[in-house]
C-alpha cells in the first residue's frame, strides 16, 4: 500500500512525525505536508499563484518528505500528482481535536476530503490538547489501533478520528456533533488602544450522545464516518414530490 501523508500543522509538527511512522507500519509513505501552519484554512487550494515543493528540512527515517508552500489541499493534490498509485492519504495527527463543527474550518479533515475528491481514501487523525504539550510518543500505540481499525475497511472513503487527551483505549464509531457553530467573538483592545475581535472554538452547546464530541469527553477514541453529499435528500424529493 502505498500512503500519502499530509497535515495542517506544517511539516516541523511532531503529530506529523508520528503519524508517518505508524503509517510506515502499513506501507510505503511519503509524507508532503505545508512548509508553514494552515490550521483552519479548511479546504482552501492555491488559485492565484504557482506553487512548488523542496526537499523537507527535517528526515523522516526511511520515508521520502517533501515541504509544498501551499495549503493541506494542495499537497494532497500535488502529492496524488507526482507519486502515483496513491492507495490513501492520511492527514495529521492535528495538535487539537476536530469535533463537531469544525469539521468546516479544519484543514486536516479537508485535507482527506480533498483525497476522496480524487477518488482516494482519505483518513483524518486529530488529538485533543491540553495545558502541556501533547506526548506523541506516548499517543503513538493509540495511532497505530485507530489505523488497524480502519485499515482493511476500505468500503468507507472518509473518516475523521480524533484521540482524547489521555485514552482509555476504547474505539468508538460516532456522529458528527452538529451543534450551534463551536465559535463565539472575543472583543478586546490592542496595546494602540484599537478594537480588535478573536475568533475562539468555544461549544454553545452540550455535546449529543454517542457523538464525536461525547466520545471524547469520554476518554474514548472517536471514529465518524463522512460522506461528501451535503444534499438535503428529505427536503429535495419534498420539493420535488
Ligand atoms: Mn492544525
Amino acid at each position: 500500500m502505498k500512503i500519502l501523508v499530509t497535515n495542517d500543522d506544517g511539516i516541523y509538527s511532531p503529530g506529523l512525525a508520528c503519524l508517518a511512522k505508524v503509517a510506515s507500519k502499513f506501507g510505503d509513505v511519503i509524507v508532503m505536508a505545508p512548509d508553514v501552519e494552515q490550521s483552519s484554512m479548511g479546504q482552501a487550494i492555491t488559485s492565484g499563484r504557482p506553487i512548488s515543493y523542496k526537499t523537507s528540512p527535517i528526515q523522516f527515517e526511511g520515508m521520502e518528505a517533501y515541504r509544498v508552500n501551499g495549503t493541506p489541499a494542495d499537497c494532497v493534490a500535488l502529492g496524488t500528482y507526482l507519486f502515483e498509485n496513491i492507495d490513501l492519504v492520511v492527514s495529521g495527527v492535528n495538535i487539537g481535536s476536530n469535533l463537531g463543527n469544525s469539521a468546516w474550518h479544519s484543514g486536516t479533515l479537508s485535507a482527506a476530503r480533498q483525497a476522496v475528491l480524487f477518488g482516494i481514501r482519505g483518513i483524518a487523525f486529530s488529538v485533543s490538547v491540553g495545558e502541556t504539550e501533547t506526548d506523541f510518543d506516548a499517543l503513538s500505540p493509540y495511532v497505530g489501533d485507530a489505523f488497524k481499525e480502519v485499515v482493511d475497511k476500505d468500503e468507507q472513503e472518509l473518516l475523521n478520528i480524533n484521540f482524547p487527551r489521555n485514552p482509555n483505549g476504547e474505539i468508538t464509531w460516532t456522529s458528527l456533533s452538529v451543534r450551534h457553530y463551536d465559535g463565539k467573538m472575543v472583543a478586546n483592545k490592542d496595546p494602540m488602544g484599537r478594537q480588535h475581535y478573536w475568533f475562539t472554538v468555544v461549544p454553545i452547546e452540550a455535546e449529543d450522545e454517542d457523538s464525536d464530541r461525547w466520545a471524547i469527553k469520554h476518554e474514548k477514541t472517536s471514529i465518524t464516518p463522512l460522506i461528501l453529499d451535503l444534499t438535503d435528500k428529505e427536503y429535495l424529493s419534498k420539493m420535488k414530490s
